[in-house]
């Protein structure tokens, strides 16, 4: 392709060694993990053992506490509902902050449908969690509170320990959405108070069709899904073993160099904020400073995303996101862009870059003068 690829929070490669390292799952060990013989064991083996390197990476205090899934989408639904159908004794309360994503919302509103009370949680104008308007919305019966890790349009990271704190005094289980976080910002589940943190494999270079939640030892869970044993009974059906395996290599190999790697990305991050945010109209989207280490997005005025996006592939090769990839299809405005009070037209002008390892510094002036050139060129035909 040759291009240079900056929409890394929608799907990232899956890193060689990972890929080297769970081959083997597809071929020789490619047992059922519930069989009793010794090609079953085998493939168990390889789950237990993916299953005690995404332990380590957030620190969970046992790899029994991780609930292997198919998706993000699916540890969020099983998170929210799971936590509230069981809970629904203690509280019919739900509170979820305006800003996550719509497998979160979603959730939460078919709960609402059923009968729970939802109340969504505003954030300020950078995307951060109105703490004060979250305590007052907390209580006693809120059984369940969803509050992403970071903003995967935004790039905004939460803060977390304040809000653990809150959700421990005055309400009951907190669930933190970590996908944009995972593999970039350190996690540590048991420290930042998290009940239930969804993560994915491919947004730390893992093989896609896995997912994990970490359920804490003190919440019980109904599962979404009814079938055989697997994954205590919360996640029934056969493992995908390939998937999984390379999860766990995924998450140790992020674990041992997410350090380094946030460094590198952060200091091409900023000079594409720094350069971007010279051009014409051109503004920063979420947080300057409390963001994460591969992300910059912004919204330029009078022209719109999608033509942002099809310029910038087409005349350039450079491949960026409008937000999120779930609903660049629809057209209608991010309601994360809405939430930090943006207008609708000022919410359609938005471009999304997300670094990975492929990119390095020496890409960031023909970045910057791509963004300019698409701009300027749009600009001139648009109607506005
Ligand atoms: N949460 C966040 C923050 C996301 O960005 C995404 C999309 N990558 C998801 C959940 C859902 O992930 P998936 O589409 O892989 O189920």
């Amino acid at each position: 392709m040759g291009g240079i690829y900056l929409d890394h929070q929608s799907a990232m490669p899956l890193d060689p060694r990972v890929l080297e390292f769970a081959k083997t799952c597809l071929v020789e060990d490619f047992g059922n993990p519930s069989a009793l013989h010794s090609v079953g064991l085998s493939a168990k083996t390889a789950v237990e053992e993916a299953r005690a390197k995404v332990a380590d990476l957030i620190n969970a205090e046992d790899s029994s506490s991780i609930i292997f899934t198919a998706s993000a989408t699916e540890a969020n639904n099983l998170a929210i509902k799971g936590t509230a159908l069981r809970n629904a004794a203690k509280g019919k309360k739900i509170l979820a902050s305006s800003i996550e994503h719509i497998s979160v919302l979603n959730s939460m509103k078919e709960l609402q449908k059923g009968g729970f009370e939802l109340t969504l949680a505003p954030v300020d104008g950078m995307g951060v969690v109105d703490l004060s308007a979250l305590e007052s919305l907390l209580s006693k019966e809120t059984v369940l509170t969803s509050i992403m890790y970071a903003n995967n349009e935004i790039g905004t990271v939460e803060p977390m320990q304040e809000i653990s704190e809150m959700v421990q005094e005055k309400g009951m289980f907190l669930h933190a959405d970590a996908v944009a976080a995972e593999g970039r910002v350190p996690i540590d589940v048991q420290k930042d108070g998290i009940d239930l943190l969804t993560i994915s494999s491919n947004d730390m270079y893992g093989p896609q069709g896995a997912a994990a939640l970490y359920v804490s030892p003190k919440v019980k869970l109904q599962p979404s899904l009814v079938g055989g044993g697997q994954e205590r009974g919360l996640r029934p059906g056969t493992e995908n073993l390939f998937a999984i395996a390379g999860m766990g290599e995924a998450a140790r190999l992020a674990r041992l160099e997410m350090a380094n790697e946030s460094e590198r990305l952060k200091h091409i991050r900023d000079r594409l904020i720094e350069e971007i945010s010279k051009l014409d109209e051109a503004y920063l989207t979420g947080h300057p400073t409390k963001r994460l280490a591969h992300h910059a997005s912004f919204r330029f005025s009078r022209i719109e995303g999608e033509s942002i996006l099809l310029t910038m592939d087409a005349m350039f090769g450079i491949q960026i996101s409008t937000g999120s990839a779930c609903s660049s299809r629809t057209l209608e405005p991010s309601h994360v862009l809405l939430a930090i009070g943006l207008k609708h037209e000022e919410a359609h002008g938005s471009m999304v870059m997300t670094l990975g390892r492929d990119n390095d510094p020496s890409q960031v002036s023909s970045i910057v003068g791509a963004v300019n050139q698409t701009v300027q060129r749009l600009r001139m035909l648009s109607p506005l």
